[in-house]
């Protein structure tokens, strides 16, 4: 390695380590279940983005094996070239059908899928307009796509309007948000953010990672529950790695939007298609996500049980009604000891710190599956209760409103 790169790469190790945020893998030996061997020892996670249970469900694995058996593994090329197979076609149909579109298109993460769309709808002359706590992936595909970027205050429809005003240009404007934070679990106000997108000729792209499979009663995502179409939210992109358990993401829209994806997206032209066994996968929780409602009732359920009980303990309610539930600490060193703690009553919980969160707002991140049971949500809460009251009195501000 060349000396000044290492020199500098040491360095920011070292500031890293110094200031405790030092960060390293947990490894797990089983599957994405609420109990789990985690480093050796068995504990009961509220950590997994596995939101409706499906991670390791065995249809959803059969599936996998069925798609194994009649594909393969690797898909061997690009979807362009011949790594396109019918998994992967009936996937797409049944994303299409389930957002309410006409097409939609996969991409290997949602990750890709972002740098990709931005890629293809903006350039140097295009101005997109993002919530400020809108997920890195966005960030970064506004930076790979070249564009100008403005951001508004979070979830806040008027200082968009106002960012609009100021930005008027005869070029392409795009209005970015994630349909459910995934740091703060609240929802965008869409209907809001769509009106004020139309009103000033600007499309309405929504990240809907968090939201797809876990809100609306048959899981239409953020879209569902505010009943809102693809005239108010042109582009919609949704990932199968969190409510469908599996990996791999996909973007919902028009015949056109999705040629022009198919066509010009270099995140989706120049790399390997995902494994058609994923693909089969996929498909079978698309399916069980859909009829299994139950899934999201017992889901709901267990997040009201757990603000009530964060209530009866003295911190106030997260903000949103979604699986995720943060409790904000604030200092970065008491989240990391109130993970600690936790951990050693055998709960993991997270402790999720700047440069993932913003400066003063570390927080411990909960997130509920519907795998849980109400017990496991009455146990975290009374072990909440007894590590956070166990912490130094300055540790005791906790979970301010609006924090
Ligand atoms: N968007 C949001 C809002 C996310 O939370 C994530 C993943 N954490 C992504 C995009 C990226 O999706 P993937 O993990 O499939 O790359």
């Amino acid at each position: 390695m060349n000396g000044w790169i290492e020199a500098r790469l040491r360095e920011r190790l070292d500031h890293v380590r110094a200031r405790g945020l030092w960060r390293r893998h947990r490894t797990l030996n089983g599957p994405q279940t609420p109990e789990q061997v985690v480093d050796g020892r068995p504990v009961l996670a509220f950590c997994s983005n596995d939101y409706l249970g499906l991670a390791a469900d065995p249809r959803v694995a059969a599936a996998a094996s069925d798609g194994l058996g009649r594909y393969g593994l690797g898909a061997g090329a690009a979807h362009l070239v011949n790594g396109h197979t019918r998994a992967h076609a009936a996937l797409e149909e049944a994303l299409a059908a389930f957002t309410g579109r006409p097409r939609a298109l996969l991409f290997s993460t949602g990750y890709m899928a972002n740098l990709g769309v931005l890629q293809t709808l903006v350039g140097r002359h295009d101005t997109v307009f993002e919530d400020r706590l809108n997920h890195a992936s966005l960030i970064d595909a506004a930076r790979l796509a070249g564009c100008r970027t403005r951001r508004y205050r979070h979830a806040d429809p008027v200082h968009l309007a106002r960012r609009l005003r100021e930005q008027r240009t005869e070029t392409a404007r795009l209005v970015i948000t994630d349909g459910v934070f995934s740091m703060d679990g609240d929802l965008a106000p869409l209907p809001e953010l769509a009106h004020t997108a139309r009103r000033y000729g600007a499309w309405l792209m929504v990240d809907d990672a968090h939201g797809l499979g876990v809100l609306g009663r048959h899981g239409g995502g953020s879209c569902g529950h505010f009943g809102l179409g693809m005239d108010d939210v042109p582009v919609l992109m949704g990932t199968l790695g969190k409510a469908f358990g599996t990996a791999g993401a996909f973007v919902a829209g028009s015949e056109t939007l999705v040629e022009g994806l198919t066509q010009f997206a270099r995140t989706y032209v120049y790399t390997t298609a995902m494994p058609a066994t994923l693909a089969a996968a996929a498909l079978a929780a698309v399916g069980i996500a859909t009829r299994e409602t139950w899934r999201r009732e017992h889901l709901a359920a267990l997040i009201a049980r757990l603000g009530a009980g964060l209530e009866r303990i003295g911190l106030s309610r997260p903000p949103g009604a979604s699986p995720i539930q943060p409790i904000v600490l604030g200092d970065t060193g008491r989240a990391i000891a109130a993970a600690a703690r936790l951990l050693e009553h055998g709960l993991l919980v997270p402790a999720i710190r700047p440069p993932t969160v913003p400066e003063g707002t570390a927080r411990l991140r909960i997130t509920l599956s519907a795998r849980h049971t109400e017990a496991q949500v009455d146990r975290l809460v009374e072990t909440l209760d007894r590590v956070l009251a166990r912490m130094p009195p300055e540790h005791t501000d906790l979970n301010p409103p609006g924090g």
